[in-house]
């Protein structure tokens, strides 16, 4: 694939900037730059979504025919790239990236009708019901019971690790409507209010010092069939449908806009000698390795994009882009955080000494680096861990 822009590519990329240096406002840049972990906090994701589907632009992966913006794959490219680039908030997955498309492919054309157009709108925000306690890597097992009681199912159970619930208006959740079997024949996927009598979110507080996840308790709570996605009993095809979009997704970008701040916090002088971190002949070869795995990891993505295009859905390659895309990240946090205790800004307050950079990559970085240093060590578990990765390109890519 030719990396190097055509005329019409380099003026859609200019057409972008233009449009983020007009919508991204200082406030919104800041919340960006605040970022820890894979979500920007909702008051922020959702005010830049808006502006996103002002534009039509909320959802660029998404067909035409549901409010898409029918950008080939060289064109998402771009604005992701440019996203990275400048710094804007990281909208939420849940809805747009994981419960869409699966609504797409397997929702009743009233679930379409109802749903798209809010998750487009950011009128809903979902959260994930999969794992449980006991049920990670061995989602299958599952246990959260879903009795049939006429028009309803009545749920019984807990769900562990559920991102963003406190926020959340709406789940998309996994439960058990069978016993018998094997266990992968009894789930089914059904969606449901997060405000159903019945329901507590209860905190989990990360090492980072923050709640970003929280366990979900279920009391007899009745969600009604029409919420059910796809036959009862076989949610584990549409579960695992959903799984390769949670899965996929572009982070070269995102990687190299790190390893540019890297080599900007590195390269100021010491307030006290004058040297330069980048000057260490140790820590600019780890910086090299990681910008050429980064390069790598950007030609991967465009050999997935082109296999992508004219919509399929990634398969076993998003497993790929998830292994190698969290192991980078986590490097490139490592990267950072050497960089910024070498300059004595490891406490994580915004710099003071006057020889560091960190403030000139992004408002209150210093602050971050080391909370998105821990919260990024769940990079390598969420989303299926990088074991589970290994295990499913072995057998469904190397076929072993
Ligand atoms: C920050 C964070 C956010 C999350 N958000 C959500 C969410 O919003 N919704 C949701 O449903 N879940 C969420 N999860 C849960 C996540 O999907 C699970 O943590 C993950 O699937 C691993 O399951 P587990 O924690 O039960 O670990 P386990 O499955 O118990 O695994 C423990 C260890 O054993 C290894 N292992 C297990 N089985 C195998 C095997 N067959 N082969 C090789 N190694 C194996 C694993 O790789 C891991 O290292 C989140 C997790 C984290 C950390």
């Amino acid at each position: 694939m030719d990396l190097n822009l055509t005329r019409e590519e380099a003026a859609f990329r200019d057409e972008v900037r233009a449009f983020l240096d007009e919508k991204l406002t200082p406030e919104l840049k800041e919340a960006g730059s605040l970022t820890t972990s894979v979500f920007t906090d909702k008051p922020w994701n959702l005010k830049w979504q808006k502006i996103l589907h002002e534009k039509g632009w909320a959802a660029p992966a998404w067909p035409v025919e549901y409010g898409g913006t029918g950008w080939n794959e060289m064109q998402k490219y771009i604005w992701a790239s440019e996203c990275a680039r400048a710094g804007t908030p990281g909208l939420s997955p849940m809805g747009l990236r994981m419960c869409a498309p699966v609504l797409m492919k397997y929702g009743t054309p009233e679930q379409k009708a109802f749903f798209l157009p809010r998750i487009l709108a950011g009128e809903d925000y979902w959260c994930q019901g999969y794992s449980e306690p006991g049920s990670g890597s061995d989602l299958a097992s599952l246990q959260l019971r879903a009795v049939s009681d006429g028009d309803d199912y009545v749920l019984n159970g807990s769900k562990i690790w559920t991102t963003h619930a406190h926020f959340a208006n709406r789940m998309f959740c996994l439960v058990r409507t069978n016993t018998d079997g094997k266990p992968q024949q009894g789930i089914t996927f059904i969606l449901l209010e997060m405000d159903t009598p019945g329901i507590k979110v209860e905190p989990i507080i990360t090492l980072a010092g923050e709640h970003e996840v929280n366990q979900v308790f279920f009391d007899d709570v009745r969600v009604p069939k029409a919420n059910r996605v796809g036959p009862e009993n076989e949610g584990w095809t549409v579960a695992k449908y959903l799984l390769e979009f949670e899965r996929g997704g572009a982070y070269a970008a995102a990687l190299a806009v790190g390893i540019e701040k890297i080599k900007t916090i590195a390269s100021a002088e010491r307030s006290d000698n004058g040297a330069r971190l980048i000057d260490d002949p140790a820590y600019r070869a780890k910086v090299s390795d990681a910008e050429i795995a980064v390069k790598a990891m950007e030609i991967t993505e465009h050999r997935v994009m082109s296999a992508l295009s004219g919509g399929k859905n990634p398969g076993p390659a998003s497993s790929m882009l998830k292994t190698r895309g969290s192991e980078m990240t986590q490097t490139i946090d490592e990267l950072v955080v050497e960089a910024i205790a070498y300059y004595a800004d490891v406490d994580q307050r915004p710099a003071r000494e006057p020889g560091s950079n960190v403030e000139a990559v992004g408002p209150k970085y210093g602050l971050t680096a080391m909370p998105r240093y821990l919260n990024n060590r769940a990079a390598t578990i969420y989303g299926g861990s990088n074991e589970i990765q290994r295990g499913i390109m072995a057998k469904l890519v190397l076929g072993l």
